[in-house]
């Protein structure tokens, strides 16, 4: 059987256990050109939270009774003439939370298991790899000196993008929840520095680690910590949106920032991304990030959680911050 997550209603605020049915149905048969995939890990990512809105975006969203949508990596073990995938292949795709999928291969694409695990296809060498190497290096325009700030600091993405600012020559403070991931952040990744959001002021942290003020701010979390890093920027600062995870539960308007006029004074822009705009440009990301790992120049963590039937309470971990790392699931 297929065990499945489905979309049952949107949920109003932090996702709860009715809005995902949980079901089993019949392994579906390949059609003619199609594959059947075996889906070993699960991608759990913050936007998975966005596509549940039914308003309009840069895709649409998931309908009610659809699969949740939802990256992976997997195993084709039935092949009806495909014309470019045969059994026994590894793709990546957009599969969902589902143990099998059946597809025409269109938006997957072939892995090699033996250049890294499984779950780094996910991870560094995945989407939110090619987020951070594209949203640090061509949206923000680092440059060597800057002074670099980075929010969600050790989850996948921000781990990612300090760690290559720090490659480039740049000093990098994170912005973090809780004392291990601060602790972790300095002295595994090399960080110069990690403010604690919760236990820390932000507007003090930012006036302790960076007396000079920010170039860029990459922002993964919005509201009141864009807002503290607007009040820091120096002449010319570029801010990234890259997300605003603090306000995608909202169940009023977002936060906007108030300290806006910042970005007048000091000449500084502020520019949205969306990861899937450099999808041409992935080779190049994906050749650095090999070269990083075997120089031994960069470290990704997973997080990995096993069982399909632990999806809610996995994904919740995203809010919560409850996990290191690239949030994934295991589900055979
Ligand atoms: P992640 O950081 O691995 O996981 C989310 C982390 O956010 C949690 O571990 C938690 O860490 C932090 N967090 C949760 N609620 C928070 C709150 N209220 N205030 C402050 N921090 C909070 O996720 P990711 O995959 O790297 O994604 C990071 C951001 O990038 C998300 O906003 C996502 O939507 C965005 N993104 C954008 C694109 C794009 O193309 N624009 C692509 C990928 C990802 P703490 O323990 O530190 O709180």
């Amino acid at each position: 059987m297929n065990k499945q997550v489905v979309l049952a209603e949107r949920p109003d605020g932090l996702p709860k256990s009715s809005t995902w049915t949980f079901q089993e149905t019949e392994i579906p048969e390949p059609k003619d050109g199609d594959v059947l995939i075996k889906q070993h890990y699960i991608s759990l990512d913050p936007a998975m939270r966005g596509w549940m809105r039914d308003v309009k975006s840069y895709i649409p969203p998931v309908g009610i009774g659809d699969v949740m949508r939802a990256g992976t990596v997997g195993e084709i073990v039935k092949a009806n003439n495909h014309p470019k995938f045969k059994v026994g292949d590894f793709l990546s795709g957009w599969g969902g939370v589902q143990q099998y999928t059946v597809t025409n291969g269109k938006g997957y694409f072939k892995i090699d298991p033996n250049k890294a695990p499984l779950p780094k296809f996910l991870s560094i060498i995945g989407m939110p790899g090619m987020t951070a190497y594209f949203g640090i290096l061509k949206v923000a325009e680092l440059k060597e000196g800057d002074i670099v700030i980075v929010s969600g600091a050790a989850g996948a993405v921000g781990s990612l993008v300090g760690q290559i600012a720090k490659l480039k020559g740049c000093r990098v403070v994170g912005i973090a929840g809780g004392k291990d991931k601060c602790y972790y952040l300095v002295n595994d990744l090399g960080f110069d520095a990690a403010i604690d959001y919760k236990n820390e002021n932000i507007y003090s942290g930012l006036k302790k680690h960076c007396p000079d003020g920010i170039d860029v701010f990459f922002d993964n979390v919005g509201g009141d910590i864009l807002d503290a890093a607007l009040s820091k920027l120096r002449m010319h600062a570029r801010i990234v949106i890259c997300g605003a995870i603090s306000q995608y539960n909202a169940t009023s308007r977002p936060k906007g920032p108030s300290n806006y006029l910042s970005l007048l004074v000091n000449r500084g822009t502020m520019k949205g991304m969306v990861v899937f705009d450099y999808a041409n440009q992935y080779p190049e990301a994906i050749e650095a990030y090999s070269k990083w790992l075997q120089e031994g120049k960069i470290k990704s963590k997973e997080a990995i959680y096993e069982g399909i039937e632990n999806f809610h309470d996995t994904f919740l971990r995203l809010f919560s911050g409850e996990k290191l790392g690239k949030l994934i699931l295991k589900v055979s």
